[in-house]
């Protein structure tokens, strides 16, 4: 099957204009050996700026040169243009893509384009209005372009902030000079300046004074695990490594999971850096900013005025010119992959980055995830430890409630009602944690078995409660609304009921339970609204909360002072996933909900209520045992020769009928064999047999996938890179959009 046809075939317009009929056409095997070379150039000579020159070269113009441009365009390829001046790699620009244009960047100069001279089109403008991106983070974009196997302009492009890759930004009538310009203007009249809370910082403990040495000694890269009990102070380590390193003259780049995390660092970060770097020195990045802040932001941390940059997964793919640590906190956090697009993990891509610019990386967790452990324990991390809790309060007391005999009241036990009630009258807070938004996850009729399902995916659809508006149904997975019937539409009982609960619910059972708490809910439903959850987490902080009600949103990193009692509902669901990391995400969870407990105050409790209380993974939690659990949960994995014993990636088909999603994944499947030429590596890695996904339908799409295995990255790589383009070409034939993600982390 000639790969020209299908290039052709999928833009045959913008090929047609590019290369006109009967030329050389560069198609996909060509495309892709470019940007393997250009990998290998870049990995060789990150700071190649001048074109080699040679004596068979050929000169774009007199003044100018080749530019070897990336594109955000679903093929696997450089694009060369002709450039009138000299421009240099890294710098954005405007370029004529069949009829349309496109904002591209420039990766190379060569001395020779691919194709034919005269076939190569001018770039149509040059973008001044920012410095040229950073080699390194040309490097960087590279390497998550082969490492996850897209293309490089998919990589690149995104990675920018809208504006920068907007041609409409740059050209027309209400272009203004282009984005930075207009940001510059605005920028002047509408300056924010930062109230910092001015905490004098606590004196380092033992171990964390030890904590920072050992981070400062350290000469070049190193990844760091530092493994600090919930509470601990791995806060006060980072803001102390991050000190030492701005005041070397670098930046510095501090990965949180979480939005919600950010206000809180915020504050710390900026009482820190008062005293030592100009107001300005901080900029935040996440995805609930607006365009125009993320802008902002990304032009601080690129020009190099702001020092610090916080932020979620996306911070890690911005440029950081002078960018001398990097700082994960909750390395172990699921939030740290990106799940479309580029599936990149940021933890990962940042120990890649410090490795590369052999800078310290500094991954910190109360429960580290496997893979680091593994690293630790092999020392190829360096791990410091932090085995007591700061303020020199005890860890909470974990007791699990045995529900199996008990009767409970609206779901909860005379257990945890008893410690609330005994919190309330001490005046301290409580958080029942409950991994369930909605009011009930389903309804269901009484007299036959009618349930509330989706029509368009395999799920049931959630009971929501809309103070003063009524009910409706919600699926989680598509997003699909629909009003609660009347009436069962099966057999016309009236007697429809929610079954189970989630956080509305137990919410509603609270203020009965207790009327005269003050109670709040946190969670994805009551946070919707921009700035909302800041609001909801203050009133906490204030004191203005009894009784905090949430999911997942409420559990990590948060510093609650006056918070005596975690319970935590419903943690069996989670204990029979079938993800054979369904485990260590629960004990992580759970570890992390129960830190929130007695950080400040003495005499924390955490109550659990299973039908499981002999299950291994309570057991360590009852015990604070991460070790155990670690070298279990370990000793387990490298039995079965899962990772980090092994390297995985998985194939995801996406069609009409689950069929032609099966047939796919088997002729996938099948390639290899086909043509072993291909696949030098392909004995060492396997493939499993295509399955159905848990939930095989969402939105009336139905999706299938196929895991793949090797015990050596390398071969595990070498196999991927010939197999996804291949992939890609079935794919187009059979209609079936699939997604390769390297490392998954939900199986
Ligand atoms: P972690 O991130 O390890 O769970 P934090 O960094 O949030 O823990 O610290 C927990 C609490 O201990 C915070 O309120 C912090 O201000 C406090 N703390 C940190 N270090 C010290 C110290 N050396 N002495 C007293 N309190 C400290
Ligand atoms: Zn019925
Ligand atoms: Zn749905």
């Amino acid at each position: 099957m000639p790969r020209r046809s299908v290039v052709v075939g999928i833009f045959p317009k913008v090929i047609h204009r590019l290369f006109p009929r009967g030329a050389e056409i560069p198609w996909e095997r060509e495309l892709k050996t470019l940007s393997e070379n250009l990998l290998e150039v870049l990995m060789a000579n990150p700071d190649a700026v001048e074109p080699p020159t040679q004596a068979n070269a050929v000169p774009a113009t007199q003044t100018g040169c080749w530019a070897r441009i990336a594109l955000d365009v679903p093929l696997h390829g450089l694009f060369d243009y002709r450039s009138a001046s000299a421009v240099h790699p890294g710098t954005r620009v405007i370029v004529p893509f069949g009829r349309r244009k496109l904002v591209g960047i420039v990766v190379d100069t060569p001395v020779s384009p691919a194709i034919a001279p005269d076939l190569i089109k001018p770039i149509d403008q040059v973008l001044d209005d920012t410095a040229p991106l950073p080699a390194d983070w040309l490097r960087l974009a590279a390497f998550a372009a082969s490492y996850y196997q897209r293309p490089l302009g998919e990589v690149m492009l995104p990675a920018l902030p809208a504006a920068l890759r907007k041609v409409s930004a740059y050209q027309g009538k209400r272009s203004g000079g282009g984005p930075v310009q207009r940001l510059l203007r605005r920028a002047a009249s509408t300056l924010r300046t930062a109230k910092a809370r001015a905490d004098a910082p606590p004196s380092l403990n033992a171990e964390q004074a030890q904590a920072v040495e050992a981070i400062a000694r350290l000469q070049g890269h190193k990844t760091v695990l530092l493994h600090g009990v919930t509470g601990s102070g791995k806060t006060e380590v980072y803001l102390h490594a991050a000190q030492a390193v701005l005041a070397r003259g670098k930046q510095v780049l501090f990965m949180v999971p979480e939005i919600n995390l950010t206000p809180q660092l915020e504050q710390s970060l900026r009482a820190r850096l008062a005293g030592l770097l100009p107001a300005g020195a901080l900029a935040v990045m996440h995805s609930g900013l607006a365009d125009g802040e993320r802008l902002r932001a990304w032009l601080r941390v690129q020009s190099g005025e702001a020092r610090v940059l916080l932020g979620t997964r996306l911070s890690i793919l911005a440029p950081v010119p002078e960018l001398g640590l990097i700082i994960v906190d909750e390395e172990h956090d699921v939030s740290y992959k990106q799940q479309d697009g580029l599936r990149y993990s940021a933890r990962d891509l940042a120990v890649w980055r410090g490795r590369d610019l052999d800078i310290p990386v500094v991954l910190g967790s109360a429960t580290p995830s496997l893979e680091s452990w593994n690293h630790a324990e092999k020392h190829h991390y360096l791990r410091l430890t932090l085995a007591q809790r700061a303020r020199g309060v005890a860890l909470p007391e974990v007791r699990l409630v045995d529900t199996r005999r008990l009767t409970l009241q609206q779901g909860f036990s005379p257990q945890l009602l008893g410690a609330l009630e005994a919190r309330l009258r001490q005046g301290q807070q409580s958080l029942i944690f409950l991994n369930r938004r909605g009011y009930a996850p389903v309804i269901n009729c009484a007299s036959c078995a009618w349930v509330s399902q989706c029509p368009r995916c395999t799920a049931y659809t959630v009971l929501h409660r809309r103070p003063g508006r009524g009910n409706y149904l919600q699926c989680h997975h598509c997003g699909h609304q629909a009003r609660v019937p009347h009436a069962c539409p099966d057999c016309g009982d009236q007697d429809l009921k929610p079954m189970g609960r989630g956080t509305q619910r137990v919410e509603e059972h609270l203020a009965k339970l207790f009327p005269d708490a003050r109670i709040a809910r946190i969670d994805a439903d009551s946070t919707r609204l921009k700035g909302s959850a800041a609001v909801l987490f203050d009133r906490v902080h204030a004191g203005e909360v009894d009784i905090l009600v949430g999911t997942q949103m409420v559990a990590k990193g948060h510093d609650f002072a006056n918070l005596g009692l975690v319970g935590v509902l419903n943690a069996d669901a989670m204990l029979f996933a079938q993800d054979f990391r369904a485990p260590e995400r629960l004990f992580a969870q759970l570890m992390q909900v129960a830190g929130r407990a007695g950080r400040h105050v003495q005499g924390g409790e955490v109550i659990i209520q299973t039908d499981y209380p002999d299950q291994p993974v309570y057991q360590a939690l009852r015990r604070h045992d991460y070790l155990g659990f670690a070298r279990y949960g370990l000793a387990e994995r490298e039995a079965i020769g899962l990772p980090p014993y092994s390297y995985q990636a998985l194939l995801m088909a996406e069609a009409d009928e689950l069929k032609h999603a099966l047939d796919f994944l088997d002729r996938a499947r099948s390639l290899p064999e086909r043509q072993p030429q291909d696949y030098p590596t392909a004995t060492a890695v396997t493939l499993y047999d295509p399955v159905p996904l848990r939930v095989v339908r969402v939105a009336n799409i139905e999706r299938a996938q196929l895991l793949i295995e090797s015990a050596h990255r390398k071969a595990l790589q070498a196999f991927l890179t010939a197999w996804s383009v291949a992939i890609g070409d079935l794919a187009r034939e059979a209609r079936v959009r699939c997604t390769l993600e390297v490392d998954p982390l939900e199986i």
